[in-house]
């Protein structure tokens, strides 16, 4: 290896990378379930204790922090749901019973370049 391999070598390196991986950012996931088709039976809780809840009225709700958002519940209270939870509440969406379990996904959009008109012709 000669030293104009090095040197090249060592511009390469000072430069930035541009095979480097963009931060593409999370889609919102968030829950909430219909307590007038909920059976009761529990199932959601099994599969992901974080997200849902079963109160006193025998019902499941949707939790964030350990909190029950009964208040007014429905579509009115949404959880947060963490990454890390995400597989097990479509899980449970997927074998709830009532089919209750309503899972909305905010997709954040990419900046588009304002290309003009040049891109419409
Ligand atoms: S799995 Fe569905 S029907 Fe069963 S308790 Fe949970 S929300 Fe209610």
């Amino acid at each position: 290896m000669g030293s104009s391999d090095l040197q090249g070598e060592a511009y390469l390196r000072s430069q930035p990378s541009q095979c480097r991986p963009t931060e593409v950012p999370l889609p919102t996931v968030r829950v909430w379930i219909d307590q007038d088709l909920c059976t009761g039976d529990g199932l959601c809780v099994d599969h992901s204790p974080d997200v849902f809840v079963l109160l006193e009225d025998g019902i499941a709700y949707v939790a964030e922090s350990g909190q029950a958002l009964n208040d007014p519940g429905g579509s009115g209270s949404l959880a947060w749901v963490a990454p890390r939870n995400g597989a097990d509440v479509i899980h449970a969406a997927e074998t709830c019973p009532g089919e209750c379990i309503f899972i909305e996904v905010e997709v954040p959009v990419a900046e588009v370049p304002n290309l003009g008109d040049e891109a419409v012709a």
